[in-house]
């Protein structure tokens, strides 16, 4: 073997081939270029023992890199969706980000991809299909009855390498925050947690260089102060995981056509199934802010725990849910499930009454998309009266059992 100018012979161990069948060339490149270096530096060591040490920690971050598959760029490649199910049922974030993700396709020109992973779960396919996807990635095995992360993550990188998609989508649920850095670990690609918006546009880099068609991952950064817009134009897939709620969800359109793909991934590797299942338990959820139609929130002007009874009170006659700004949650005046914002949930109701709430940033990202705000604060000048459709001047502790009266009085 002669590199760089030294000449000689290695012996490599097995496991460090030279390629792999997914990604020979990037690996060989890696290879060559450590090598390369290695070889360099060894026409200036005497001791041979510092070349043998050099050529372990060169094999040693070989196999670090072998440890994950790099895609390569596929700028044909579908926008994909990872259908999330729990206890059978599709979780509505799958469906939001299926509606994002064919809008993104069609401006790339591409198709939308959802992978589905479950025992009997096919029944959950036409209605990805509904809300936009064009391929549905079927794998159903009994041993992916349950969500456990390292099966799951090595069927969704077996389709990765199989595919190639140019971006995947993950809900920021538990098991999207569980599976998706798995998965972008595995392929060493970027992911961006918690977007509050995705868009497709050119990039240009500093030095003038033009990244057509990427995918622009908006999120808030530096504690809510700023919105940083992250773009990854070299390792793909491009990931990113959305929270339920921040994109709307689309209409159902039964009428659309599309394919149902069953793929087979051996899951024979006993490594993958270091944990077991023992019992299942899951909580109903109590609350759900993400569905009501009508919010009654507090925040910090409430007061105090018990001044909450009455937006309860409120919210119960209108048939709608409480929320609270994290003020009240800090104060203990509400639990922080309850929480709307930036580090809650965000909403969409048709109506939404912000009790006390001043309206700071952090809050109105997770809420001022609300079909119409009815604002109550005793600071005329509180900034959520700028997002506000109708504003009361006034204390709440006065204002809400009005509103509650008047309600009532109105049936
Ligand atoms: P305050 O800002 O204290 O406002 C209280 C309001 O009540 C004032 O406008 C006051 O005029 C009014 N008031 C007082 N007494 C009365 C009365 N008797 N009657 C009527 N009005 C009255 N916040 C969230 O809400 N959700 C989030 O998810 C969230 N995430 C965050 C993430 C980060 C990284 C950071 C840094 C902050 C986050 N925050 C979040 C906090 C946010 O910045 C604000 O501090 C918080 O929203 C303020 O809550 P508030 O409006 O209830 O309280």
């Amino acid at each position: 073997m002669r590199v760089g100018g030294w000449s000689g012979r290695i012996e490599l161990p097995a496991s460090a081939a030279y390629s792999t069948p997914t990604n020979g060339k990037t690996h060989g490149k890696i290879i060559t270029k450590f090598l390369h270096t290695l070889f360099e530096n060894a026409q200036h060591y005497e001791h041979p023992a510092v070349v043998k040490n050099c050529i372990i920690a060169i094999l040693t971050r070989y196999n670090l890199e072998k440890s994950g598959i790099m895609i390569e760029k596929n700028t044909q490649g579908e926008v994909w969706v990872y259908a999330e199910i729990q206890e059978g049922a599709l979780q509505n974030v799958s469906l939001e980000l299926t509606g994002k993700a064919r809008k993104l396709a069609d401006t790339l020109g591409v198709a939308v991809g959802v992978v589905l992973l479950g025992n009997n779960v096919a029944q959950v396919a036409e209605k990805l299909i509904a809300y936009g996807a064009d391929q549905v990635y079927l794998v159903e095995d009994k041993v992916l009855s349950d969500y456990r992360t390292d099966p799951y993550a090595h069927v969704f990188v077996e389709l990765i390498k199989k595919y190639r998609p140019q971006i995947v989508l993950i809900g920021a649920t538990p098991q999207g925050r569980d599976l998706a850095p798995r998965v972008a670990s595995a392929t060493q690609s970027g992911l961006t947690a918690d977007c509050t918006d995705l868009e497709i546009s050119d990039v240009t880099e500093k030095n003038g260089t033009v990244h057509p068609n990427l995918l622009l991952q908006v999120r808030p950064a530096f504690g809510g102060n700023i919105v940083a817009t992250i773009v990854n134009y070299d390792q793909w897939p491009q990931m990113a995981t959305v929270r339920e709620g921040v994109m709307p969800l689309g209409e159902a359109d039964t009428r659309r056509k599309g394919n149902i793909v069953k793929e087979t991934v051996p899951l024979t590797d006993q490594s993958l199934f270091v944990v077991e299942v023992i019992k299942r338990e899951l909580e109903k959820r109590k609350l759900n802010l993400g569905g009501a139609k009508v919010i009654v929130a507090g925040g910090a002007g409430v007061g105090s725990k018990e001044n909450f009874a009455a937006l309860f009170e409120l919210a119960d006659a209108l048939g709608g849910e409480v929320g609270g700004s994290r003020a009240a949650v800090d104060n203990g005046f509400i639990g922080p499930e309850y929480q709307i914002g930036q580090t809650g949930t965000t909403v969409r109701p048709a109506l939404y009454i912000a009790c006390g709430i001043s309206g700071a940033i952090q809050h109105r990202s997770g809420m001022q998309d609300s079909a119409k705000i009815i604002a109550v604060n005793m600071d005329r000048e509180a900034p959520i009266f700028s997002i506000a459709h109708y504003g009361i001047v006034g204390d709440v502790k006065q204002v809400v059992p009005m509103l509650l009266q008047a309600f009532r009085e109105r049936g």
